[in-house]
């Protein structure tokens, strides 16, 4: 009961990629990277193991962006056609490779990562891919040109993954789709049914994260502009709650989400984000534990796990390792009340 876990990513050390920087350029090249990404893995699942994380991630330590990182491996898309789009409805200027021919996957992204990880932990292991909807806002189009339709192309590309990776031993594959938040027209008309499409058949456990982004400049100050409550969950809920995908990843510390909307995933693993991502204060067991006490009013102790608001990549190391100290710490002190 009460199982822990994290959003996906961890910060990168500093041998490895630039410090608390989100794209940040890798500091090797060649095999002298590989073998880098590979020991920052190692130290990731340690890290979290150390702490007491139940179910852990690869920290995401071998992509530069949670969703370029897929991309490389796709064909279809030309990364020196780099062009600056708005993304997330214009909230911030990102650069992004451009979709130029049909989408088609190489060969497998991810599997040599997955197999690595599964070779190194004892604990359960998630593993987490953007979503179609993410990526199709986070990429330039000149081919298709029409979201729907290139969101469902990449929903057939991550479905061809995500089959391998569950047969490889992940335990729980997440789709990453901040997007949701944004576009909830779309979430409507196709954004479950790529995901239906993306996680059809999977033997494995299915999540999706979505959040209202990293502790960054411009999330930060788009959260001010969202008002007293933040409903945005209402509507994506229920169509989740009749969607196959299994648990939700959300925001709720520190959060304005209000705390009802939760119920309306009946029915559904919750993955509560209790540590904020957007401050270098380290939050005390005690403020972990509150959270996830108000979160239990509207969902069963058997279907909350205690997670991160997001991922954890653009923090200080110290902050994230902090972090994960009061994420394990603030579920134990429920468990024990639970327990009582
Ligand atoms: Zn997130």
């Amino acid at each position: 009961m009460l199982l822990t876990t994290i959003a996906g990513s961890l910060p990168k050390p500093s041998w490895l990629a630039k410090p608390e920087t989100l794209w940040a350029p890798w500091q090797l090249s060649g095999e002298a990277l590989a073998e880098a990404k590979r020991d920052a893995v190692l130290i990731a699942l340690k890290e979290q193991e150390a702490a007491g994380i139940d179910i852990v991630t690869d920290g995401e330590q071998s992509r530069q962006h949670f969703v370029h990182g897929f991309l490389e491996q796709v064909e279809g898309i030309d990364f020196a056609k780099r062009v600056t789009i708005g993304i997330r409805a214009n909230r911030y200027k990102a650069e992004v490779p451009t979709v130029v021919g049909p989408i088609r996957r190489k060969g497998p992204v991810h599997s040599d990562e997955v197999r690595f990880a599964r070779a190194h932990t004892q604990k359960k292991l998630k593993f987490t891919i953007p979503g179609p909807m993410t990526i199709v806002d986070t990429i330039a189009d000149e081919y298709y040109r029409d979201r729907r339709r290139l969101a469902l192309e990449f929903a057939r590309v991550i479905n061809e993954e995500a089959q391998e990776l569950a047969a490889l031993g992940v335990d729980v594959l997440q789709l990453d789709e901040p997007a949701f938040n944004v576009y909830l027209d779309d979430v409507k008309t196709w954004g479950i049914e790529t995901l239906h499409r993306a996680t059809d058949g999977i033997s494995c456990k299915t999540a999706v994260h979505i959040c209202y982004g990293y502790g960054i400049k411009a999330n930060i100050e788009w959260k001010q502009t969202l008002g007293s409550e933040w409903r945005q969950y209402e509507e994506t809920f229920p169509l989740l709650a009749q969607s196959r995908i299994d648990q939700v990843s959300l925001e709720c510390a520190n959060s304005r989400v209000p705390l009802s909307l939760l119920g309306l995933l009946k029915g559904k693993d919750v993955l509560v984000g209790v540590i904020d991502v957007a401050t270098n204060t380290i939050e005390t067991p005690e403020q972990v534990a509150e959270t996830l006490r108000k979160a239990m009013a509207f969902v069963a102790p058997d279907r909350l796990y205690p997670c991160t608001n997001c991922g954890m990549v653009p923090l200080a190391r110290q902050v994230a390792r902090g972090k994960l100290g009061a994420l394990a710490a603030g579920a134990a002190l429920v468990r024990k009340d639970l327990a009582r």
